[in-house]
């Protein structure tokens, strides 16, 4: 026997449709590259999405199609979201900071028949044209010199029209992840996925996106579904605020001007911005929620957003897992709990969100399960109802035989369920037998004041097989030594764990999403002769 209730699909067209109706005027700002700022609302952007709807089916384009967007975040590319998906297309968003072979390759192997690109990447666009055959059509978010533009090209059109109808088990988007390790590989995300990933996000215990909220989305609209932020602001109708650059004066100004009340971005977002708050002597614009992701936020910044009353929200997941699959909720004993304690808590990758399961297994290939004892590091695997199963255009399940999906991070769970990330298997580092966790040792190191970013890496050695080297970028104007990290770091990790050398140096390489490039970083120090 069956349930008796309505099947009733949950696509994301019916997120845009709820905004529209019940907060048709709330806005949805852009400040665009050239300094200038726009407008809409949610029955604005309705109306520009049902008329994309109708221009993509005089291209002929239909249901499952895959239309491409090389674009920064703003409104129109938020039209395309809706205007894409709403067609029945599937709506895959480039990296526009990924290398030409990458993007040769997830084009072809997601046979793009459109893109909409920003102006700024006429360059990539005009490089990439021999290599790119399936795309049949190109529009421009921006002025139409090399090709149609895209206001012109919705603007043939009056929006009476519906947005295609279907199971909602159907696909709607496709992200790429860089892949680390051999081609990108893409996620091929439903309906269903995105509108229960949505209601788990605006939860109070998660990110608490309700219809006041104005919502700041710093991390690209191109990075793992945007976090999810566009469908949860048009699940409550919440304002949206988005910047096509990413400079921390427009986004402050931006912060105090909208009002904006939740921000979400990566940890080098908050960095830049406590840089230019220390240079301008700034206050922190009175935002109360800090949505932190895609690499561990240090200790020291989780301290200065708490100390100016911003909820911190950490979040773990990966472009696999929609992204959001645990999040740092506050706990029943929170507010018996010293401020340090909240600090570390909230320093945490936090617990999970329901609807997402995560496990640690042992990291020999047993599989066996570890304790949740806050100290057993193993494998970390993810199931649940918005994980990946298989990636786009493979035969084989990305599980396995089971439903856990390998998430590639080593991690510890504590006796009350708080995640904690140590490394990425590939990162670890080995030294005589052991591993010496990276991820611990920068953590470490970036709560001395004098240092402003730190990545360790392993180098070869003859007897340790390799042993840990900390490239350093010192604080502006500080003397910091060797001898002072390290004593500092003495006080913090186990002795064996010391690194056999520390490197100044003025920049550290990061990839296409902002995070440092571990690999990039080896191969630097390949030949690298420790002392
Ligand atoms: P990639 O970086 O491989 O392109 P994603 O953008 O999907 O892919 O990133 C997922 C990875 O980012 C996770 O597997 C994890 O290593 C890292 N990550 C995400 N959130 C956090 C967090 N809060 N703390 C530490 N690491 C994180």
């Amino acid at each position: 026997m069956l349930g008796m209730m309505q099947d009733w699909e949950m696509r994301v067209s019916a997120l845009l449709d709820y905004a529209a109706s019940e907060q048709p005027e709330r806005e949805i700002v852009t400040h665009w590259a050239d300094g200038s700022e726009t407008r809409t609302d949610w029955r604005g952007l309705r109306r520009d999405a049902l008329k994309m709807v109708q221009a993509l089916r005089r291209l002929d384009v239909y249901p499952e199609a895959r239309v491409a967007t090389l674009g920064m975040n703003h409104a129109r590319h938020l039209t395309a979201w809706f205007g894409v998906t709403g067609a029945g297309c599937v709506l895959h968003t480039i990296n526009p900071r990924l290398f030409d072979d990458q993007l040769d390759y997830i084009v072809n192997h997601a046979q793009d028949r459109v893109l909409l690109y920003d102006a700024a990447f006429q360059p990539i666009v005009d490089r990439m044209k021999p290599r790119w055959p399936t795309i049949e059509h190109y529009i421009c978010f921006d002025s139409g010199e090399h090709a149609p533009a895209f206001e012109d090209w919705i603007g043939r059109e009056d929006g009476a029209a519906f947005w295609s109808p279907g199971d909602e088990h159907q696909p709607c988007m496709l992200c790429y992840t860089s892949g680390t390790t051999g081609h990108p590989k893409g996620v091929l995300y439903s309906n269903r996925t995105n509108v229960l990933h949505t209601l788990a996000m605006i939860a109070p215990s998660c990110l608490a996106i309700e219809p006041r909220s104005c919502v700041l989305p710093v991390v690209p609209m191109f990075h793992a579904n945007n976090w999810g932020l566009p469908w949860a602001c048009a699940a409550t109708g919440a304002k949206m605020v988005y910047s096509q650059v990413n400079d921390p004066e427009v986004l402050c100004r931006l912060m105090e001007q909208e009002r904006v009340s939740h921000v979400g971005g990566v940890p080098t977002v908050w960095f830049s911005l406590f840089q230019h708050l220390d240079e301008t002597g700034a206050d922190l614009p009175p935002f109360k929620v800090a949505l932190s992701g895609g690499s561990a936020v240090p200790y020291s910044v989780v301290e200065r957003l708490m100390r100016n009353g911003v909820r911190v929200m950490q979040a773990w997941g990966m472009t696999e897992t929609s992204p959001i699959a645990t999040v740092t909720w506050e706990p029943p004993e929170w507010d018996d709990m010293s401020f340090e304690e909240q600090v570390a808590y909230k320093s945490s990758q936090g617990r999970q969100v329901f609807g997402s399961e995560v496990r640690v297994v042992s990291l020999d290939g047993g599989g066996a399960e570890l304790p949740h004892d806050g100290t057993s590091a193993g494998a970390l695997q993810v199931r649940g109802g918005w994980t990946i199963r298989r990636y786009f255009g493979e035969t084989d399940d990305a599980t396995g035989g089971g439903q856990w999906f390998e998430t590639g991070d080593v991690a510890t769970i504590s006796p009350s369920g708080v995640l904690r990330l140590t490394d990425r298997t590939k990162d670890l580092i080995k030294s005589g037998g052991e591993w010496i966790s990276s991820v611990e040792l920068e953590n470490a190191a970036v709560r001395h004041p004098d240092v402003l970013e730190a990545a360790a890496i392993g180098v070869p050695h003859p007897r340790w097989t390799e042993r840990p080297v900390l490239v350093v970028v010192r604080r502006p104007g500080a003397a910091l030594s060797e001898e002072d990290l390290c004593g500092f770091l003495s006080g913090m990790v186990a002795k064996w764990w010391l690194p056999d050398a520390v490197e100044f140096v003025a920049a550290i390489p990061h990839t296409g999403s902002g995070k440092v490039s571990k690999k990039e970083l080896r191969a630097l120090y390949r030949d690298y002769r420790l002392p």
